[in-house]
């Protein structure tokens, strides 16, 4: 985690060097400019991470483009029938390019890759997957890693399953290898980790090369092990210089564990959230195991939609510069985010924030203790944030201070106000925290 800067007048005053009647008299000024705030009636919203509606009007074309008498892919293929299983060629190039993977390693699905991520989890439960003794369902427990601070859906896939979790820290390089090695080496019951390599949601940091090395090449007890790649934030960069994220499955390939890597995408966050298109790469076993579960599922995917993202992008150089324009509208978000949290918090020693280079959110540390207290402080001043908790299993952070910030939906004047009512309330409870002792 990036640790706050010195302001730029000169360090502020650290909240937890202070005297108590120096905190007295901060608390009834923090109140004060609470109540006023209140008094606004506010109702502002950082909650989820959605695109804004400048955002999906980027993509208003992809509803033009179909002509009423254009139902053919480039290859040939009437989209408006069954059929093609695992996707169009078209399509499954694109993202053989976004994921670095050949196209006959990708199997297209339909506008959620977390509905396939939980297909997966949910198929090798009842089925086990290549590589298995017997259905992971039949085993006496299962259980995944989660790196945290981490994506909530995903501990609920693993709810919902009855996969126990196991939480694991995270730094800028990714998850704690140290740990995820020792654990996996000894316990049989370890099945997989969750990860979300590339701008993490919540703390935007990209897993380092040697992460991805470890991970690759690590020993584990279970012969099945997986790694549930969720490389939602693939292309969604927020600087000239993206991130540069080592291909997990040429890691596994050369380690010679090529089954290991699930590698999960989505245009959720591209085109419209809710109408995209999304994918999953893997092994060639992998690749059958998903298309033979499918196949009980489905007839055929929806190619039109395939059909409309493959006429409005080309190829994947059109993703990329579509990708740019969303930067575009987003940087100044962030920025502004960024930029209320450094003026107003630091060198108080009571928060630290990170700086992402792309995705959707900003994960702040407040001090141990005091996360809770600060979602309902906001709450109370019409700001609604992710619940606290809400980044770790079973909504359970036992430090209770990571809260996760979503700036993208609101606009860049709302985002302002509420990082302002935010930065207040973080300061209001560790001065009421401090004084309890
Ligand atoms: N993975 C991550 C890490 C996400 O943040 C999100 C969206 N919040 C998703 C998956 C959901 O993707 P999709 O819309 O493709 O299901």
């Amino acid at each position: 985690m990036e640790v706050t800067h010195e302001h730029e007048d000169g360090p502020m005053a650290d909240l937890t060097t202070l005297a108590k009647n120096e905190l007295e008299t901060l608390r009834s000024e923090l109140q004060q400019t609470f109540d006023e705030k209140k008094a606004q009636g506010l109702a502002l919203d950082m909650t989820r991470g959605k695109p804004c509606s400048e955002q999906l009007d980027l993509s208003n074309d992809l509803l033009a483009n179909l002509d009423k008498n254009e139902f053919s892919s480039p290859g040939g293929v009437d989209c408006r029938n069954y059929g093609g299983l695992d996707g169009l060629p078209e399509m499954k190039q694109i993202f053989a390019d976004l994921l670095g993977v050949a196209p006959e390693q990708v199997v297209v699905g339909g506008n959620s890759s977390l509905a396939m991520m939980q297909n997966a989890v949910s198929c090798a439960m009842s089925h086990g997957v290549p590589g298995s003794a017997k259905p992971w369902g039949k085993e006496e427990k299962v259980t995944f890693l989660c790196p945290v601070p981490g994506y909530d859906r995903h501990f609920t896939i693993c709810s919902h399953a009855g996969i126990d979790m196991i939480a694991v820290p995270t730094d800028e390089n990714g998850p704690d290898m140290d740990k995820v090695e020792s654990l996996v080496k000894d316990d049989a019951t370890i099945k997989g980790i969750w990860i979300v390599p590339k701008y993490a949601n919540p703390t935007g940091n990209t897993c380092s090369d040697e992460t991805v090395d470890r991970l690759a090449g690590m020993k584990t007890a279970a012969p099945d092990f997986r790694i549930l790649w969720d490389n939602a934030y693939a292309v969604h960069h927020l600087t000239d210089s993206p991130d540069q994220l080592k291909n997990l499955y040429d890691a596994c390939a050369a380690a010679g564990h090529s089954d290991r890597a699930l590698m999960f995408c989505s245009f959720s966050k591209v085109t419209f959230a809710g109408a995209g298109v999304s994918a999953v790469a893997a092994s060639d076993a992998n690749v059958e195991w998903v298309k033979s579960h499918l196949f009980v599922q489905t007839i055929g995917p929806d190619k039109v939609n395939q059909l409309r993202h493959i006429k409005f992008f080309k190829n994947f150089a059109g993703v990329e510069a579509h990708m740019k324009k969303h930067a575009g509208i987003l940087k100044p978000k962030f920025d502004a985010v960024l930029a209320i949290l450094d003026e107003e918090l630091s060198g108080k020693g009571v928060a630290t924030w990170t700086t992402p280079r792309g995705g959707y959110f900003i994960s702040l540390d407040v001090m141990h203790g005091c996360a809770k207290a600060v979602v309902a402080r906001a709450a109370d001043a019409g700001v609604k944030l992710t619940k606290a908790g809400a980044t770790f299993p079973r909504g359970e952070d036992p430090s209770d201070c990571n809260i996760r910030l979503a700036p993208t939906f609101p606009s860049t004047d709302d985002v302002l106000a509420a990082t302002r009512v935010v930065a207040l309330c973080i300061q209001l409870v560790a001065v009421e925290k401090l004084l309890a002792g």
